[in-house]
């Protein structure tokens, strides 16, 4: 009897087992088709001058709503996409979608596109990211590509000399997560880099713990002394931005605080209203 028992705990399992395998075949079968239809469609969340007076960048965040099963996380459908070999596709389309949007918004806003340490094996991404902003008319210097110390692990000479030229074109990079995972400071010193977007992990007990916060300050002090841009990420409570302004801990400012991610058309919108706010009331006479 327990031999029987066992058996069938077993099969249980293979079944459990060949379920999610076909669940994750189908899965990666609709990404895709939904990436060659182009049918994921892009958020921007905006980066915010620290004093919450102006947007300076916004950060095009790629959105899966998946027929059946709703919208799909995109850390999910990323990683898919880079194991199956389609995340240039993604990339492409991201980045051509993005310097569009960016032509509908105030010149002063930039906008920033994720990379995906694939993206950055080969220099093809040099073309991809030139025929972006040719299709668009978009300046370069309006855009920025954020790139993670992942990145860095496979081909560091590569990598190195796509960012170098990316560079040498106007464009701003921005090494995102900072802080997570495989860090290293030294990278801050010698990649060619313009902006450093510490991790959300980095402020989440800021408030509580004055460890963290010296932690944080630290950090962004160095990395300023190397002539980098500081944006912090994930500032979700009034609390946080308090005390990130108190000791002028970074440039920007990126998280729900401020706003989540949002249409394009909204960052118009968000950036009218501010314009409002701070305008001088004598400007209403000179109109
Ligand atoms: P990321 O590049 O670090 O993007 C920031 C993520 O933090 C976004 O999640 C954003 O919605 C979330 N976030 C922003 N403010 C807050 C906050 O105050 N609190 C909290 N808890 N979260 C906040 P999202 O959109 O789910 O994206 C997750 C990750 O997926 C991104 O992290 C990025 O690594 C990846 N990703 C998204 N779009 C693309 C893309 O087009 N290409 C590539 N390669 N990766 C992408
Ligand atoms: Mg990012
Ligand atoms: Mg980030
Ligand atoms: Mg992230």
């Amino acid at each position: 009897e327990s031999k029987s028992r066992l058996k069938g705990g077993i099969t249980g399992f293979e079944h459990e087992m060949d379920g999610r395998y076909i669940e994750q075949q189908k899965l990666k079968a609709d990404l895709r088709e939904a990436v060659a239809a182009n049918a994921l469609h892009l958020m921007f969340q905006p980066m915010f001058k620290a004093d919450g007076t102006r947007i300076e960048c916004a950060e095009a965040l790629a959105r899966w709503v998946h027929p059946e099963k709703g919208s799909i996380p995109p850390d999910v459908f990323i990683r898919l996409a880079e194991e199956m070999g389609i995340i240039s596709q993604i990339t492409r389309f991201v980045l051509f979608k993005a310097c569009e949007e960016c032509m509908n918004w105030p010149d002063h806003i930039a906008v920033s596109v994720n990379l995906s340490a694939r993206d950055l094996r080969d220099a093809d991404i040099l073309s991809v990211v030139s025929d972006a902003l040719a299709h668009s008319g978009l300046e370069a210097s309006r855009l920025h590509l954020e790139i993670t110390e992942s990145s860095l692990i496979d081909e560091p000479a590569v990598v190195r000399a796509i960012l170098a030229e990316l560079r040498s074109r106007d464009i701003t990079i921005a090494i995102d997560d900072f802080g997570t995972g495989f860090s290293s400071l030294s990278y801050l010193d010698t990649l060619p880099l313009d902006i450093v977007k510490i991790d959300r992990s980095f402020v989440r007990n800021i408030v509580e713990d004055t460890r963290r916060l010296k932690l944080l300050r630290g950090t962004v002090h160095l990395a300023r002394e190397l002539g980098l841009k500081i944006v912090v990420e994930g500032v979700e409570t009034h609390e946080q931005l308090v005390l990130l302004n108190k000791y002028r801990s970074t440039d920007l400012i990126q998280g729900y605080v401020f706003s989540p991610p949002v249409p394009s058309k909204e960052i118009g919108i968000l950036s009218q209203a501010l314009n409002r706010r701070t305008a001088p009331r004598r400007r209403s006479k000179v109109a």
